[in-house]
């Protein structure tokens, strides 16, 4: 198919480009130009994905942007290089080149089923979009209204889960990962079963996981301000389990934000799944007034000036502080003597040297 050929078939209603299953991203006037770069420069454009419906008509599965920029430039209303679809007319072989380029067109035919599968799949392998875009693509309805009204309007919200033009929406799909988490009792859902979830709810209103997740919103927007820099998802789960200490926690919100940024610092921003149990067991210490040192672990520095002020055995091995076999410094760990989750600061003073095996059979140190 030529440009000119799907210009007039869009023109005359012979393919549809306004259809339900679309991205929400928009191109703007540069990226419109680029389009008709390409097709000018003979640069190709990714292919278009029709859809046959069963009265011969067809749908624009992909490419809606792509003919928006075609049709708006051929109707005046876009410039390429300062001029306009008319004013190349005479001295340019532009409306030529860009009429007579040819699109890669697939046209594909079937069920509603195999429509939006064919959707998914274009968006999955294709020119990716996000994983929010690619729900709000599929099942467009009061449920993903409602997701997208709740963040314009929640300043609460808006405050825990910032939602930028450049996240595309991240914030609202880790809010539904949120929701499934609340609504099937504390499982992170796959992207599967959020899609179900999402399909399942399509025609419903959005106000009842409104009311459902808003005390927990409340209690992270309290606790943690803006400040805090641990993740979405620990917060969710530390407020789904700590609602109802709400008001210890708020009596101790400013020392939880500083120890937990202090710890981040400490630790690197890769959190792992044990480290956010040394978060909570932190924030515990905290709100059970018993401070835990933000400094989490004992460093290779640390365990070599402890090291040195020991003397090792005839064969050069050190004494396990818990077993009392030798061992070489390798073989050795660093250990708070003083439980580190019970108030053991990480210094010296409150350090041992203790086997592997003493080390992990004690547990949480
Ligand atoms: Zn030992």
């Amino acid at each position: 198919m030529t440009v000119k050929d799907l210009y007039e078939k869009v023109v005359n209603g012979f393919i549809i480009s306004d259809i339900e299953l679309q991205r929400a991203i928009v191109y703007d006037a540069d990226k419109q130009a680029l389009v008709i770069d390409s097709l000018y420069k003979g640069i190709p454009l990714p292919a278009f994905y029709l859809w046959e419906r069963e009265d011969g008509k067809l749908e624009v599965l992909d490419g809606k942007q792509r003919i928006e920029a075609i049709k708006k430039f051929k109707q005046g209303n876009l410039k390429y290089e300062g001029k306009t679809w008319k004013a190349y007319a005479y001295d340019s072989d532009l409306q030529e080149v860009v009429d007579n380029t040819e699109l890669t067109t697939i046209i594909c035919s079937g069920n509603e089923e195999k429509k939006r599968e064919i959707f998914k799949r274009i968006n999955t392998l294709g020119v990716p979009l996000s994983k929010f875009e690619v729900l709000n693509g599929l099942y467009h309805g009061e449920y993903i209204s409602g997701i997208n009204d709740y963040f314009a309007q929640d300043t609460n919200i808006r405050k825990v889960l910032p939602n930028t033009a450049i996240d595309r929406g991240d914030n609202k799909y880790r809010l539904l990962e949120f929701i499934y988490y609340v609504r099937k009792g504390g499982i992170f859902p796959k992207r599967s079963e959020l899609d179900d979830y999402v399909q399942e709810h399509k025609d419903e209103s959005f106000n009842e996981e409104v009311k459902k997740i808003k005390p927990y919103i409340s209690f992270i927007r309290d606790v943690f301000g803006d400040a805090s820099k641990i993740g979405n998802m620990l917060k969710f789960k530390l407020a789904v389990k700590y609602l109802k200490d709400r008001t210890i926690w708020l009596q101790h919100k400013d020392a939880i934000c500083k120890d937990c940024n202090a710890f981040i610092k400490s630790e690197g921003y890769k959190l792992s799944t044990s480290k956010e149990e040394d978060i909570e067991a932190m924030i515990l210490g905290i709100v059970g007034n018993l401070r835990v040192d933000p400094k989490r672990l004992f460093t290779s520095d640390d365990k070599a000036e402890l090291i040195s002020k020991l003397t090792p055995d005839a064969q050069g091995l050190y004494e396990c502080e818990e077993c009392h076999q030798h061992f070489a410094v390798e073989e050795l760990t660093v250990d708070h003597k003083t439980a580190w989750s019970k108030g053991g600061r990480t210094v010296l003073s409150n350090a041992r040297l203790t086997c592997r095996a003493c080390n992990s059979r004690k547990g949480n140190s």
